[in-house]
């Protein structure tokens, strides 16, 4: 049995009809550029990420890039940033001309680790960038008393947890700007790239909007340097065909995710994360007689919607053993991320930023199959393939 690890077939042709008609709207209205679409779709992101305003643009990268250029951030600044991340949230950083300080993941919950934050802020330090990774929030609250007490902007790099909450609140709105990606791959997919960020902020909002087209206002009247991150009223219209169905895309990520932990866990070898030890480094670590696997876990306070779900495989070789085994079986898995921000050879005259638990997790973590379509059959393969995996 073929199992991928994301199969957008049988979530995106059962709409095919939905689409052709959006398609054809858009082709019969002439408006290639913004316009009611995206006008339409930045509306109905406000609402889910209750925010005031969101601003449709061409990528997650962008978003995280105008983000930043909207704060001002430039040279000499310095932006605390999870090392254990998709490289976009750095990228971004360094392309304003400010430094990236790599901040260490926890091991439960692979966020950043405030207490590491903490200790690598400096007088230079203007902005921390929290990532919900994986489609878990991140630890906002001690974030934002963080933040305060520096004089801190925030910007969360929302990407992977569009309509994720944390202790209710959806992510996005805790900070000045909240950030996402319709990358096919992320929870609610487009078609090629696009993204959005969102804002309370009306003063950041009217600067953002600016810096999306060129920074002219009135047109040709150029008083900021921008550029072009405008997203297509075509995947505008295309995601708004997709987005009254984002509960029951997330729900079945949800109970895939419950599925294999229920399954997994039956093994003495297999336990899962422990939340108490939220920013623990020392629990990255695991005795050579311990555990095989450890499963992710969802906060009590968090509504995690699964992006990915990611397990940490100890000892060594064997998550890449693991990882060979399901691919043998025609079973799709994936390593986020095998080379954390500090370890990149792009980064490499940056001062060293030790983070110690990241070198772990990249030697450990494997994500498997969870997209909402996934099917029992499907599933309960890569279950037993795991398990024959651990029998020997
Ligand atoms: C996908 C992703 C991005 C970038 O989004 P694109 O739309 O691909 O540019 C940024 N940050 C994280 C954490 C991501 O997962």
């Amino acid at each position: 049995m073929k199992v991928p690890l994301l199969d957008l077939t049988p979530q995106n042709h059962p709409l095919e009809d939905e689409f052709v008609a959006a398609f054809r709207e858009v082709l019969h209205s002439n408006r290639f550029i913004l316009g009611p679409k995206v006008e339409e779709l930045e509306e109905k992101l406000a609402t889910l990420c209750e925010t005031k305003h969101a601003i449709g643009v061409s990528s997650g990268t962008d978003a995280l890039l105008l983000a930043f250029m909207a704060l001002g951030l430039g040279p000499g600044d310095e932006v605390l940033c999870p090392t254990f991340t998709f490289f976009a949230t750095a990228g971004c950083i360094s392309r304003t001309g400010a430094t990236p300080v790599f901040v260490d993941a926890c091991p439960v919950c692979f966020n950043i680790d405030v207490n590491d934050a903490r200790r690598k802020i400096t007088e230079n330090t203007k902005a921390i960038v929290p990532v919900h990774l994986f489609g878990q929030a991140a630890e906002m609250d001690s974030i934002m008393a963080l933040a305060k007490e520096h004089n801190l902007h925030v910007v969360e790099d929302a990407a992977q947890a569009i309509g994720s909450k944390y202790k209710g609140k959806a992510v996005g709105g805790f900070g000045d700007f909240g950030t996402y990606s319709f990358f096919p791959s992320k929870n609610l997919g487009g078609f090629g790239d696009g993204g959005m960020l969102v804002c309370n902020d009306d003063e950041l909002y009217e600067m953002a909007k600016i810096l999306r087209v060129h920074g002219s206002k009135p047109k040709y009247e150029h008083k900021y340097i921008g550029a072009n991150f405008r997203l297509d009223p075509l995947q505008a219209a295309m995601l708004l065909v997709k987005l009254p169905h984002y509960g029951s895309y997330t729900e079945g990520r949800k109970q895939n995710a419950a599925l294999y932990l229920e399954q997994l866990l039956q093994r003495d070898d297999v336990v899962q994360a422990d939340p108490s030890n939220c920013g623990c480094s020392e629990a990255a670590k695991v005795p050579s007689d311990g555990p095989r696997l450890t499963l992710p876990v969802a906060y009590q306070h968090n509504d995690h919607i699964w992006n990915q779900f990611t397990m940490r495989v100890h000892g060594s070789g064997q998550r890449d053993a693991l990882k060979a085994h399901l691919q043998s079986h025609d079973i799709g898995c994936e390593v986020y991320y095998p080379i954390s921000m500090h370890q990149q050879p792009c980064f490499a005259s940056l001062p060293a930023s030790a983070c110690p638990v990241a070198e772990i997790l990249s030697n450990e973590v494997l994500s498997l199959p969870v997209f909402p379509e996934l099917t029992s059959e499907q599933q309960q393969f890569v279950v037993d393939q795991i398990q024959s995996f651990l029998h020997n």
